[in-house]
C-alpha cells in the first residue's frame, strides 16, 4: 500500500486571506506531496514499506523519518481549517487548556511565542499525554510529539514555505492571523 496525503477538506481558496490560494497550492499541492512520493520511494523494500505511517515516525530516522513526520505532520496541519473558523476549543480541550495555560488567551499567546521562536525550519505543537495533560511542544524540521511519546492536537508548521509568500519574514504576523482559520470541531475531537 502507498502512502498519501490526506484529502484537502476545503477549496484551495477557502482560507483566504489568512492563506492564499497560491501559498495552499504549492504547499499542499507540491511541498505535501513530494514528502508522499519520496516516502514512497525510500520505502520500497524496507520494513516499512507496508507500515501505517504513525509507525514509521516512531520507529524510523534520517530520510525516512523526515519525509514520513512531514507526512504526518502536514495531515494534521491541513485539516486543522475551514473556511471562517476561528472561535475557541470546545469541550474537554477547552476544560484542559484552562485548567493547563489559565485561559484560552493565555494559552494563545504562550504557544504563538513559542512558535515565533522555533529557530529555522519545523513546528510547534499542542500534545496530551496519557492522562489528557496539554503541553507546547518546539519541534525542528519534522519533529513531531509521537516521537516523545505523546499525542499531537494541534500544530502550527513554521517552515517559511508554509508563510513566505503571504507575510514574507513576518512569521508572527502570520501566526497571529492563522487562529482565525481553525476548525475547533477537528481539532477538539483530537483530544
Ligand atoms: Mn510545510
Amino acid at each position: 500500500m502507498k502512502f498519501e496525503k490526506v484529502a484537502l477538506p476545503y477549496a484551495t481558496d477557502a482560507l483566504e486571506p489568512v492563506i492564499s490560494k497560491q501559498t495552499v497550492e504549492l504547499h499542499y499541492g507540491k511541498h505535501h506531496q513530494a514528502y508522499v512520493d519520496n516516502l514512497n520511494k525510500l520505502a520500497a523494500g524496507t520494513k516499512f514499506e507496508n507500515t501505517d505511517l504513525e509507525t514509521v515516525v516512531k520507529e524510523s530516522d534520517g530520510a525516512i523519518f523526515n519525509n514520513a513526520g512531514q507526512i504526518l505532520n502536514h495531515n494534521i496541519y491541513f485539516t486543522s481549517f475551514k473556511k471562517d473558523g476561528g472561535g475557541e476549543p470546545k469541550g474537554k480541550l477547552a476544560d484542559a487548556i484552562n485548567e493547563q495555560f489559565g485561559s484560552f488567551e493565555k494559552f494563545k499567546e504562550e504557544f504563538t511565542a513559542a512558535g515565533v521562536s522555533v529557530f529555522g525550519s519545523g513546528w510547534v505543537w499542542l500534545a496530551k499525554d496519557e492522562s489528557g495533560k496539554l503541553s507546547i511542544l518546539k519541534e525542528s524540521n519534522a519533529g513531531n510529539p509521537l516521537t516523545s511519546g505523546l499525542i499531537p492536537v494541534l500544530g502550527f508548521d513554521v517552515w517559511e514555505h508554509s508563510y513566505y509568500l503571504d507575510y514574507q519574514n513576518r512569521r508572527a504576523d502570520h501566526l497571529k492571523e492563522i487562529w482565525k482559520i481553525i476548525d475547533w470541531d477537528v481539532v477538539s475531537a483530537r483530544y
